[in-house]
């Protein structure tokens, strides 16, 4: 990736960063081969560098921030990481604001990358931080990038990753898209993007169950065992925005196991991948035969050393 801090009069900054592969994954024999886009592989390590440079561009070229402006957003993962790089090389000042209790990895990542971090009691949860982050924007005069409802994240994901992907996909018919929804945007706009280009697509989303909670949690499929999806925040996803979709409950041990065994075949992944990836072939039961399945493997496993995906390596 070239680096530069003077895109708006150098042209689109958004596509400097290199592609990332696509990959068909077939793990074991006589299972179905998952089309993989390798976001892990992005400059800070996820596929939320695509989102923090597309949404800071659109920022820039609509005069909302200059060099110096301050950009700040809600976010405990790799939001917040791929915002502080972004921030570093267009020589703008990021603020993360979070609850406490955010591993020290993620904060020091932040910080490594010149972003400060603002950690919030507890008790005030991603709806307290969410509303901070909007003040501290506007009391510092800078913007809040907001991402569970900002309209350029799933446009990134249309504009960009989802031409990408058809760019390398032989053939650029894709029956199923799949992946899990945090603030949707991934799956939102790579299923526009396909469709939009002509694909009869299929969008299905990849909902991780967790079975050690009680019911009530249970009804909103949250899973605090695969972090980034299913928050329910989203004002992103919709059924209305995603027609015919299709559900596949993901036990939250079989997306964990899926992890392990794509970490095992080469793939250095996080908790996400394996959801999708598991998600994926047990859509591909339910499509026909020879169908193209496209899913992406967010981020990678260095993040989740201390987390559950590593107890047993301990
Ligand atoms: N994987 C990880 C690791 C995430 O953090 C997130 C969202 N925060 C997702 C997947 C879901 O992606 P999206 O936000 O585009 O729905």
């Amino acid at each position: 990736m070239t680096v530069t801090r003077n895109f708006p009069e150098d042209g689109r900054y958004f596509q400097r960063m290199a592609p990332t592969p696509l990959v068909p994954v077939q793990l074991e024999l006589g299972q179905p081969q998952i089309w993989c886009k390798l976001e892990f592989l992005n400059p800070s390590g996820s596929t939320k560098d695509r989102i923090a440079r597309y949404m800071l561009e659109k920022a820039w070229r609509q005069g909302q921030i200059r060099s110096g402006s301050w950009v700040t957003e809600a976010s405990s993962g790799s939001t917040s990481l791929a915002l502080a790089l972004a921030c570093a090389q267009l020589d703008l000042r990021f603020l993360a604001v979070m609850p406490e209790g955010v591993s020290n990895e993620r904060l020091l990542g932040i910080r490594a990358y010149g972003g400060e971090v603002l950690s919030l009691p507890k008790a005030e949860g991603m709806a307290g931080a969410i509303g901070r982050a909007s003040a501290e924007a506007q009391q510092r005069g800078g913007i809040c990038t907001r991402q569970f409802e900002n309209p350029d994240n799933p446009e990134a994901h249309r504009l960009w990753t989802a031409q990408e992907i058809l760019a390398q996909l032989p053939g650029s018919h894709i029956d199923a898209v799949v992946s899990g929804v945090g603030t949707g945007g991934t799956l939102v706009g790579l299923y526009e993007g396909f469709t939009h280009s002509g694909c009869q697509t299929t969008p299905v989303l990849a909902r991780p169950i967790n079975h050690g909670l009680i019911n009530e949690l249970e009804c909103c499929s949250f899973s605090s065992r695969i972090p980034g999806v299913m928050d329910g925040m989203s004002h992103i996803f919709s059924h209305e925005r995603l027609p015919g979709l299709l559900e596949i409950a993901v036990d939250d041990e079989l997306a964990l196991n899926t992890t392990r065994l794509l970490i095992h075949h080469g793939f250095p992944v996080g908790p996400s991948s394996g959801l999708n990836f598991a998600a994926a072939r047990l859509a591909a039961a339910q499509l026909p035969r020879d169908a193209c399945i496209v899913t992406v493997f967010p981020d990678r496993m260095e993040r989740y050393f201390s987390t559950e995906l590593f107890q047993q390596f301990r």
